[in-house]
């Protein structure tokens, strides 16, 4: 089962770096340095820059409900104990009898390898969203890498400006 990050080993009144932050909460750095970048308040003038415990408490649950649930597109990433878009938006599907199948997809964020398991008709919708190779029984992949790739490189660029 995915471990959810519980807030309740945050103090309300103490103040946490990102590296605190990200150990208290049991998650990779890059994780709360998005947060922060995506609405979690912080004192950002200083270096190193503040999480207000209250503030990050409140993030953390209003955040909860729509985390915890991967996205048709997402799979749920354990490295990062949260939902993942995969990366380069490909995944490989592992078909089942029944329709279904199971899905595998490299974490966008730490390239975990994220596995989920979907219905014949999540199959569908998901490659509507997403490229999905085919995996035979044995594991290897049958998929033929398309010729023409206008796709732009997913990789953020680093700036060391
Ligand atoms: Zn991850």
């Amino acid at each position: 089962m995915a471990r959810k990050v519980s807030w309740r080993s945050v103090r309300r009144h103490r103040n946490y770096t990102v590296d605190e932050a990200s150990r208290a909460l049991g998650i990779c750095k890059a994780t709360v340095r998005r947060w922060i970048k995506t609405g979690l308040p912080a004192l950002t003038e200083q270096k190193p820059a503040l999480i207000l415990g209250e503030a990050l408490i409140a993030f953390l649950k209003a955040r909860i409900p729509a985390k915890q649930t991967c996205r048709l597109e997402e799979c749920f990433c354990l490295a990062c104990r949260t939902p993942r878009r995969p990366a380069f938006d490909e995944v490989e599907v592992r078909l089942q009898q029944g329709g279904g199948g199971m899905i595998t997809g490299l974490c966008s964020e730490c390239s975990a390898t994220m596995n989920k398991r979907v219905s014949a008709d999540g199959l569908e919708r998901i490659r509507r969203v997403l490229t999905v190779g085919a995996m035979q029984a044995d594991g290897h992949i049958s998929k033929s890498h398309p010729p023409c790739s206008n796709a732009h490189n997913p990789e953020e660029p680093e700036t060391h400006a």
